[in-house]
């Protein structure tokens, strides 16, 4: 038996998003046949309306508007600090801490220049530029560790004025976690990032 098209078409979509397969596609795209055409009309308007997203002119942030949140609230300038990410995932995770109060730079990545990522994908130029203007004092590198990530740190920090003060966040043994368990990268990290007790 062939299941009608209305149907094929959304288990069609929904299996392109990542990490969904035929079968959840299929049982998801049946759930969703026993919505309300309310329910369904403002699900389909959201998935139209995330064509419209925009990117922080300035951190390159996900935005509603040319500015985000962020980089529009004047609190968080007070701070004189931005702090570098990989992605919007890594600003959220930074956000849910709550132990940071200045503004971000999304990298939207990391240098590769096998990949054909150089400096200009990362927007590093326009990153240097808001430094100097918004009178930065102190960059937070909070760059995954890896072979990119850390050629990525050492390049900003050479193309940043002498006077910025450059931080990377420490790795280490996450809360909880045994010394038993972890890969020697990480033990060897977390030694290179000890702190004076
Ligand atoms: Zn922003």
């Amino acid at each position: 038996m062939e299941l009608p098209e209305t149907l094929l078409n959304v288990i069609d979509q929904l299996s392109k998003i990542p990490g969904v397969g035929d079968k959840t596609a299929t049982r998801q795209t049946l759930i969703l046949a026993k919505w309300s055409t309310e329910d369904l009309n403002s699900f389909g308007d959201a998935m139209k309306n995330l064509a419209n997203l925009k990117a922080c002119i300035d951190c390159g942030m996900y935005s509603d508007n040319d500015q985000c949140e962020i980089c529009s609230d004047s609190e968080r300038k007070k701070d004189q600090s931005i702090c570098v990410v990989e992605n919007v995932t890594d600003c959220l995770a930074i956000e849910r801490s709550g132990n940071y109060s200045g503004l971000y730079h999304i990298l939207g990545g990391v240098l590769n220049p096998l990949m054909g990522v150089g400096p200009e994908e990362l927007k590093i130029d326009s990153f240097i530029k808001r430094v100097r203007s918004l009178d930065v004092s102190n960059v937070i590198l909070a760059v995954n560790p890896s072979v990119e990530g850390d050629a990525t740190c050492s390049y900003i920090k050479q193309v940043l004025p002498d006077n910025i003060e450059v931080d990377r966040i420490g790795f280490g043994i996450p809360m909880g976690g045994s010394l038993e368990y972890l890969d020697t990268m990480t033990i060897a990290k977390a030694l290179e990032n000890k702190k004076k007790m």
